[in-house]
């Protein structure tokens, strides 16, 4: 039997509508969410994805900025772009578009992002917050795929969560969210990595199995259990020169084998893809009712 196909969309369109409503609140308040996006040189896939959070905003009537800064920038130059921006009232969320040229420190420049605008949710004040279970900024990925189980019905507590990957952006946030004592969590976690060996004897013992390791593929049917939950946040560009753009984006699972196993799986794109944007949103709208105290 063929797996339920989880949809990001609807489960966007469902936290666009709160985001729509929480902006009635703020605006009447006098405060319009503002989202600054700071990118360094021009990465072509950069670009795009900068210019998709940038629309996201306008759509939804958030304030919003991109800072283009050339690909020679210092160091130091974009700390005190980042420094300027923390210290401007009428920007709520900070996110320097990674990966940052070679000679500039991800690290420092995440360090030096305020924790109160710190809308990606990687500064470690954020990360430790997450760590001990406490109020926090998650990053927007990892906080999508949890929305995507909840708006689906799909219990965690109890089950074990088998994630690939452990990544500060998806993999470790998402297992750290699972392990808590908590609605939407409470689960049993394991965590594979490239230290791991033969993936086989975890993934297949995965009430819900979450693929975040940047391989396509990865995931085959024999490595499934019989009505698994399977989450896939692979986006690997593979060649198709069928196409006219030459490439085409799958996922990290074999989607068109697992879902005769699965009992329910997301697919690339479409599936964890629309939550990335939404939930940016969601914490820049977060950030702007704390600042504003509205
Ligand atoms: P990343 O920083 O490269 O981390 C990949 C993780 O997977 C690492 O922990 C790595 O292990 C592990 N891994 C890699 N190959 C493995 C293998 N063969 N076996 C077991 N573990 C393996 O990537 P990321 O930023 O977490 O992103 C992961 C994927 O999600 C990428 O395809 C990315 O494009 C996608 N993504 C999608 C969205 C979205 O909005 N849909 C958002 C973010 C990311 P080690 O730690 O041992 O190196």
């Amino acid at each position: 039997m063929s797996a339920t196909i989880i949809e990001g969309k609807p489960v966007a369109d469902s936290i666009y509508r709160e985001i729509t409503n929480d902006l009635i609140t703020l605006k009447a308040g006098g405060c319009t969410p503002h989202l600054t996006v700071v990118l360094v040189g021009d990465d072509p896939a950069s670009q795009v994805y900068v210019g998709m959070k940038q629309k996201a905003c306008e759509k939804y009537g958030l304030g919003s900025e991109t800072i283009l800064l050339p690909g020679t920038t210092t160091e130091n130059e974009l700390l005190q772009v980042v420094d300027k921006l923390n210290h401007r009232p009428d920007v709520h969320g900070i996110l320097v578009q990674l990966p940052v040229p070679k000679h500039i420190s991800a690290k420092k420049v995440i360090d030096a992002i305020s924790p109160e605008k710190d809308v990606d949710g990687l500064h470690p004040i954020n990360r430790g917050r997450l760590a001990v279970g406490d109020e926090c900024f998650i990053p927007c990925t990892p906080a999508g795929v949890q929305q995507l189980l909840l708006f689906n019905n799909i219990k965690t507590e109890g089950k074990h969560v088998v994630v690939v990957g452990r990544s500060s952006l998806v993999g470790l946030p998402f297992a750290l969210m699972m392990m808590q004592k908590k609605a939407g969590a409470n689960a049993t976690v394991t965590v594979c990595h490239t230290g791991s060996g033969d993936l086989k004897p975890y993934t297949k013992e995965a009430d819900i199995l979450v693929a975040a390791a940047g391989r396509a593929g990865i995931i085959t049917a024999d490595m499934v259990k019989p009505g698994c939950v399977v989450i896939d946040v692979g986006t690997n560009r593979v060649d198709d020169p069928s196409v006219p753009r030459g490439y085409r984006l799958t996922g990290d699972v074999d989607f068109e084998n697992v879902k005769n196993v699965a009992g329910a799986i997301s697919p690339v794109p479409g599936g964890v893809g629309p939550m990335t944007i939404v939930m940016l949103l969601k914490n820049t709208v977060k950030a702007a009712r704390q600042q504003s105290g509205l």
